[in-house]
């Protein structure tokens, strides 16, 4: 399947199945704006009690704070949002669509790497065996006049980057001859910046009102926080501060459904430690955050890190881990070592100290930082990607039939359990939901008595319950009901006595957080 055709698929299910729906839809809809519907809701509950679980429960050092949307106008000048949160912008003249011009030239390095791994394919391909691929890349000219193209655009773009030279940003498009990825125009207008923060106004009158802007990062408050949180809870270095709130962004080009949103949801923990102990720490959240993702079972080749060409002035070392989505690798989630910027500059702006007194080398310090930060709905959107599955099945009678499964991990699933009388009357209903009257305290159960089995088993996988029980006559007699396992479909008889015991262990979140 065309990997365009799937993205299509996906973000029509996700609204046929009730997982999202356009803000406003009644309207017409708001641009990047998305709400979570009836499952959306539950599954991106799941995704963040299983970030929150992962730093809080199994980190001593680690504590949560949930800090206020608004913030003192200064914060944003102090950490540099108010100058220099731009994107640049860039219009095409005939097909007046805008782009951003960075994402742009990155997609031209992009596809260059890509026909350089082609290359590669091709010629293992053709010599078997024999293929010495170091030798190959070394060698071959083809593949070399490719490498010197991509590290010639990178250096001048990350020059350009750098010096915010907007004109050199302009002129590297059309020398690379990149067109409207729409129209094929090359009729582009000058690269203008963008400042990204949505600013509103505090107090009731208007003269005396002042700007305010809605956080485009939960980062920032945390670290307004530092002091209050280390001093009332006495915590001793190395320690983080994690939190999960809405951030805004009036993002420049907003067309890939939850991928880049005007409102989202961040994750994000900082991590405080000693100088000159931030690459060892950095180094430590990489792993362990990519073992958070490979942990929910998906296949590996789906995930990669990206190291940072350019490094923000404070950075010092910065990855991201990008998702093999239909549109191609993105990024989920950023790690930064962000050297001890963030709290110098507060400390600049606000005039008092936000430092450290280390016992141990009885000195005073500020901190520097490791940041692991994650959007939830890119996280959402990673997670229907790897799970979403058109499948060619068998029916009992030996027809060709399709089928489209959610192969989400239990832990995640929406719907942990669904509960289906095989027909309604002789008691059959009644048994139903006596069971899920008491399972109701343990897990999400949905009953469900309309259309056939088949059908209603459809329905499930389509949400990505993972289990199905049918209540049949012969529950009555020997007080079993049957099972049926949404991935393999594979069906058995259990007693209705052990379903909490059996089902509770797969969909509890502890099932996840162990094998980490
Ligand atoms: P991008 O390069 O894609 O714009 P970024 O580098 O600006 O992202 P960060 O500022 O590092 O992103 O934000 C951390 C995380 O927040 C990202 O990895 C991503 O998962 C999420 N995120 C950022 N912007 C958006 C957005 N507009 N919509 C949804 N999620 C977002």
């Amino acid at each position: 399947m065309q990997q365009e055709d799937l993205f299509k698929k996906l973000t029509s299910h996700c609204k046929e199945y009730g997982f999202i729906f356009q803000s406003s839809e009644i309207y017409d809809g708001l641009s990047a704006v998305y709400d979570y519907g009836q499952y959306g809701a539950e599954l991106k509950n799941n995704i963040r009690k299983y970030w929150w679980d992962s730093m809080l429960l199994l980190n001593d050092n680690i504590v949560g704070l949930d800090s206020a949307i608004f913030m003192h106008p200064e914060v944003w000048k102090a950490s540099g949002h108010v100058d220099a949160f731009n994107d640049p912008l860039i219009d095409n003249k005939d097909s007046k669509k805008r782009y951003r011009a960075d994402i742009l030239i990155e997609e031209f390095i992009e596809k260059l790497s890509e026909k350089k791994t082609k290359e590669v394919t091709r010629a293992a391909k053709r010599f078997g065996e024999e293929f010495d691929e170091a030798m190959f890349i070394q060698t071959n000219k083809r593949v070399l006049d490719l490498d010197e193209r991509i590290n010639s655009v990178r250096r001048r773009f990350v020059e350009a980057s750098e010096k915010s030279d907007l004109a050199e940003i302009r002129q590297i498009i059309i020398d690379c001859d990149i067109a409207d990825p729409v129209s094929g125009s090359r009729n582009w207008t000058d690269v203008r910046q963008f400042n990204l923060m949505f600013d509103t106004k505090l107090g009731s009158i208007s003269e005396d009102a002042s700007k305010i802007y809605l956080r485009p990062e939960t980062a920032q408050g945390i670290f307004v926080n530092f002091m209050n949180v280390q001093k009332s809870g006495r915590m001793k270095l190395p320690f983080g501060i994690a939190q999960v709130g809405k951030a805004f962004r009036n993002e420049i080009v907003a067309r890939q459904f939850i991928f880049r949103m005007r409102e989202f949801e961040q994750m994000e923990m900082q991590f405080f430690v000693r100088p000159g102990e931030e690459k060892q720490w950095y180094e430590y959240w990489k792993e362990k955050r990519m073992k958070w993702h490979s942990n929910l079972g998906f296949s590996q080749d789906k995930y990669r890190f990206h190291d940072h060409d350019k490094l923000a002035h404070y950075a010092n070392a910065a990855t991201d881990i990008e998702f093999a989505f239909p549109f191609g690798f993105k990024e989920v989630e950023g790690i930064h070592s962000r050297t001890d910027y963030d709290l110098s500059q507060h400390q600049k702006f606000c005039g008092k100290k936000l430092q450290y007194f280390d016992n141990e080398l009885s000195k005073s310090y500020v901190p520097y930082v490791v940041e692991t930060s994650i959007g939830l709905d890119r996280m959402f959107l990673t997670v229907v990607a790897a799970s979403w599955e058109e499948e060619k099945i068998k029916k009992e009678n030996g027809a060709e039939d399709e089928r489209v499964v959610l192969r989400l991990p239990p832990a995640l699933a929406p719907v942990k359990l669904a509960i289906f009388p095989l027909v309604k009357k002789d008691g059959l209903a009644e048994i139903s939901q006596k069971i899920r009257d008491d399972l109701r305290f343990d897990f999400i159960c949905q009953y469900e008595e309309k259309d056939s089995i088949g059908r209603r088993y459809r329905r499930q996988d389509a949400i990505g319950t993972p289990f199905c029980i049918t209540i049949d006559h012969q529950t009555k007699e020997d007080e079993k009901v049957t099972i049926r396992y949404r991935d393999t479909m594979l069906q058995e008889r259990l007693p209705v006595g052990k379903l909490r015991e059996i089902i509770g262990e797969k969909v509890n979140m502890k099932s996840l957080l162990k094998s980490l």
